[in-house]
């Protein structure tokens, strides 16, 4: 980004241009944000063109760029999320050769697909009160415990999935991560429906499922320190739909027009702080650092107002099925997604602006003598 005016560089620019170009030569049709199997098999045959041509595995700003003008031909490539924006950049920065070799390939080109088993029923906001448990047996781990909220688990080919294994050291240091075959005996994935009707993330259940021991990423008990690129990688990704919003705000704009409110002074001015909020999130995104930290928290405020001045559009027409409805009832979600609006706010207010830290009694005690 130029600092000064804060437009696209030339080069940014340039790439947006050949990629729109490519587009309109290799569209392969629409694909929703759902996880249905007709929507999977249409993003894998995007995934692996986008591949082939060179417009996967790209740097932020470029990825940003591509998933803007996707958006503006309806094609929404969040099956790819998980592996692509968190799980591949956490290889890259922490995998041996053999690992990278191995996964990065066909997870890029969408032929496997990768969910994350970090959630459980007592670790959220605390993840690092996992209980989900390895055991060494020769080459491989035996894990056992319940994952949950895991979005796409049921289309997941591989899940990034952090285990305890060991309960005798302070919780932030017994955690192991595991690259996880998913497809396999012991995985239980029951889908747990939405608000919005769909089944977008599930419980799943883990049962002597195995993996093995070379598929651990980075150190035993190591995992925390890993944990924390994908979940930076998380916040960037899901800030990152924020690129999204030019064409969701002309739709905005269609939606006033069509409904006759484009005149009424009141829906103009709210349109102009969506426009507004779209701007400052996409050059947002284009930097790093603290910025990631805002944006995440920055997006899942502006997607709840967007979808509000839609209904408010609506008016009495607001209150019939959608997809400005779905999108109203989804907005919540991603306040909670990737860490909670409270939860971000305690990280800015710590590692940013340096504010005391909460008080945390157990970071220092065995894990096993934590009340659980
Ligand atoms: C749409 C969606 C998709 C998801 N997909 C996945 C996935 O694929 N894989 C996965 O592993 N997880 C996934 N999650 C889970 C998500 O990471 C967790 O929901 C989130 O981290 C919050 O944890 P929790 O639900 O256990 O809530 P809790 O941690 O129990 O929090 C409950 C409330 O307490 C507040 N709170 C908690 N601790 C503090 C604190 N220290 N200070 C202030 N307030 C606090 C929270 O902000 C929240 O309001 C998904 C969640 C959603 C909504």
């Amino acid at each position: 980004m130029n600092e000064v005016d804060g437009e696209e560089t030339a080069e940014l620019q340039a790439f947006r241009e050949e990629f729109h170009t490519w587009l309109e030569g290799h569209n392969l049709g629409p694909v929703g944000a759902g996880f249905g199997r007709s929507d999977v098999e249409v993003a894998k045959a995007w995934q692996a063109q986008l591949y082939d041509a060179g417009f996967s595995a790209l740097p932020p700003d470029k990825a940003a760029v591509v998933a803007e003008e996707l958006n503006t031909v309806d094609v929404f490539l969040g099956t790819f999320m998980v592996g692509v924006s968190m799980a591949a950049p956490t290889i890259v920065a922490h995998g041996t050769d053999a690992q990278k070799e191995r996964f990065l390939p066909p997870l890029y080109r969408g032929e496997e697909i990768w969910c994350q088993l970090f959630s459980e029923p007592g670790a959220g906001s605390d993840l690092a009160g996992l209980a989900c448990r390895a055991d060494r047996d020769g080459d491989e781990w035996v894990i056992n415990g319940q994952k949950v909220w895991t979005s796409g688990a049921q289309n997941s080919d591989w899940g990034i999935l952090l285990t305890r294994t060991d309960w005798d050291q302070p919780k932030h240091r017994g955690i192991t991560y595991f690259l996880f075959p998913m497809r396999q005996a012991g995985v239980d994935i029951r889908p747990l429906k939405q608000i919005t009707g769909a089944a977008h993330f599930n419980e799943v259940f883990l049962t002597d499922a195995r993996v093995p021991h070379e598929n651990i990423l980075g150190e035993l008990n190591g995992g925390w320190a890993v944990a924390m690129t994908t979940l930076a990688n998380e916040r960037t990704a899901i800030g990152g739909g924020a690129g999204r919003g030019s064409s969701i705000f002309d739709d905005l704009v269609a939606l006033a027009r069509q409904h006759g409110r484009a005149g009424d002074p009141v829906i103009r001015q709210a349109l102009s702080d969506v426009y507004t909020r779209t701007q400052l999130l996409r050059y947002l995104g284009q930097r790093g650092g603290a910025a990631a930290m805002v944006l995440k928290l920055s997006y899942a405020q502006h997607i709840k107002a967007l979808n509000e001045l839609a209904l408010a559009i609506e008016g009495p027409a607001g209150t019939l099925t959608g997809s400005w409805q779905d999108a109203f009832l989804g907005a919540p979600a991603i306040r909670i997604a990737g860490g909670s609006d409270e939860v971000q706010r305690n990280i800015l207010g710590e590692r940013v602006l340096g504010l005391p830290t909460e008080p945390r009694p157990d970071k220092t005690a065995p894990f096993r003598d934590l009340p659980r």
